[in-house]
């Protein structure tokens, strides 16, 4: 069988990171199996949803890296790919159904409907009662519709247990009466999101639906509508939900849900796609760095977890931190003059750039936190004497290593010291001034930058400007 799967959002707001997550699943599946992944836009929904959510929730699929075989942008040959623009075939199919004696229309006025529920909640009757229904009332149903009056369509909901094998949850049993005859068309002609969503997934060919567990309840009346029209539903993989460390339904309080947030604030999309890629699913080798490349081979959908996966901000920060640490210089350039806005740094060399890059890159998460530590490390006049430095100040050896250090620095004459500088003063102090150890390097390091920590000093001192180099240490 060849896979073919998809990811169906709702143009309603911005792609939340669960989407992401759902999207992100069926794109390794398809691309482990060789399969095909197909975008559908389920648009129906005319007052809440929007072209620009569309374009949104596209954009950041492509920031993502996930890329479709079939969408809106890129048809197949089993378009249109939105689902407004697919109401006649929707209206075909529940005529089809109705032809069959699979559903009927419902003339039940709004108070009828109301008492049927109040009976439903109360006596456990079924669902629906109407009269309608029965085939004895259809052709009546008729002339009032060839008279011009409308009706829902509903679908005649058989009364019997359902089964489903679910590739996350295992078997799941739905036993008779769960739901009543449920709406498929509204009187309107507006297709509902079960009936769509079949007709579509059968059209479309869809082998396998990855998507959250939330929907599980509407899988009941999909596979009904499957039978119905004598089609095999497809396999399904209902993921489990995303919570926060309280373990309440993520929300915003737990951090962004929107992916564009991500985005905004310097995430690299593969680490992004690398954390949300294990909400829920363990990699076969318990790797957890990787790129959506490396998981082609290995991708399935038996690695799923049933319990809900808690949304762990620290951890995808680490795993940012971890995909920063592996961009090569080019990329890390381009990344920087996306996010450091440091105007320092703006105005430095590229060369200047790239080896402060080098340095700092271990010591943060994301880019954007090396913003603060440019202003700190190279631009900042003012001396934070924390315990630590005070507590190097006071060693005896640093005094004399301060004044020798100034007096070097005073015969400098460059913008920028560099790293033989250092080498020769740490081979003078060490020989001829007996500053050995701890005391020369931690003494060597606050002379030159105030601190007492930092990358590697050799190379921090040669990006500090001397000047400031000369000014702080004035005041040491
Ligand atoms: N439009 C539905 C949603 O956004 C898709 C459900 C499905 O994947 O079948 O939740």
């Amino acid at each position: 069988m060849s896979v073919r799967v998809r990811f169906a959002p709702s143009p309603t707001g911005y792609l939340h990171i669960g989407g992401a997550r759902t999207a992100l699943y069926n794109y390794h599946y398809a691309k482990a199996m060789s399969g095909k992944l197909i975008l559908r836009i389920e648009d129906t929904d005319q007052e809440r949803s929007k072209k620009e959510f569309e374009d949104l929730q596209v954009a950041d699929l492509k920031w993502l890296g996930i890329e479709f075989d079939e969408s809106p942008e890129n048809p197949g040959k089993h378009g249109p790919y939105r689902q407004s623009e697919r109401m006649d075939i929707y209206q075909k199919y529940a005529k089809v159904f109705l032809d069959n004696g699979l559903a009927f229309y419902d003339f039940c006025t709004d108070e009828e409907l109301i008492q049927m529920k109040e009976f439903h909640e109360k006596e456990g009757t079924p669902a629906y009662t109407g009269k309608w229904k029965n085939n004895e009332h259809w052709a009546e149903a008729k002339t009032r519709i060839q008279s011009g009056e409308t009706a829902p369509i509903r679908f005649l909901v058989p009364n019997k247990e359902y089964k489903l094998k679910d590739h996350v949850r295992g078997q799941v049993t739905f036993p008779a009466g769960m739901v009543g005859d449920f709406v498929i068309l509204r009187s309107n002609g507006f297709p509902t999101f079960n009936f769509c969503n079949v007709v579509d997934d059968h059209l479309q060919e869809i082998s396998h639906v990855i998507r959250g567990e939330d929907h599980l309840n509407n899988t009941l009346r999909q596979i009904m509508l499957y039978e119905a029209l004598g089609v095999d539903a497809p396999e399904f993989a209902h993921l489990s939900l995303l919570i926060g460390e309280d373990r309440q339904k993520l929300s915003k309080r737990h951090g962004a849900t929107s992916t564009k947030l991500y985005k905004d604030d310097s995430y690299l999309p593969q680490a992004l796609c690398n954390y949300l890629t294990l909400l829920g699913w363990s990699h076969p080798d318990e790797k957890n760095i990787f790129t959506n490349k490396d998981l082609n081979n290995c991708f399935n959908l038996e690695r799923f977890s049933k319990s809900p996966a808690i949304y762990d901000i620290k951890k995808l920060a680490w795993t940012n931190g971890e995909h920063l640490k592996s961009l090569s210089e080019k990329e890390l350039y381009e990344h920087g003059e996306n996010f450091i806005t440091n105007e320092f740094y703006q105005t430095q060399a590229d060369d200047w750039k790239n080896k402060f890059l080098s340095v700092y890159t271990e010591k943060v998460s994301l880019i954007t936190e090396m913003n603060q530590a440019i202003e700190d490390l190279f631009v900042s006049e003012t001396i934070n004497q924390d315990d630590q430095v005070k507590d190097v100040l006071s060693w005896e050896s640093t005094p004399a290593l301060l004044e020798y250090l100034k007096n070097e620095l005073e015969a400098v004459d460059s913008e920028f010291l560099n790293s033989d500088h250092v080498n020769e003063w740490m081979n003078t102090l060490k020989k001829e001034k007996g500053v050995k150890g701890k005391n020369l390097f931690m003494g060597m390091r606050v002379a030159l930058t105030g601190m007492c920590h930092g990358p590697d000093l050799k190379i921090l001192s040669t990006l500090i400007p001397l000047k400031l180099i000369k000014l702080r240490i004035g005041k040491l």
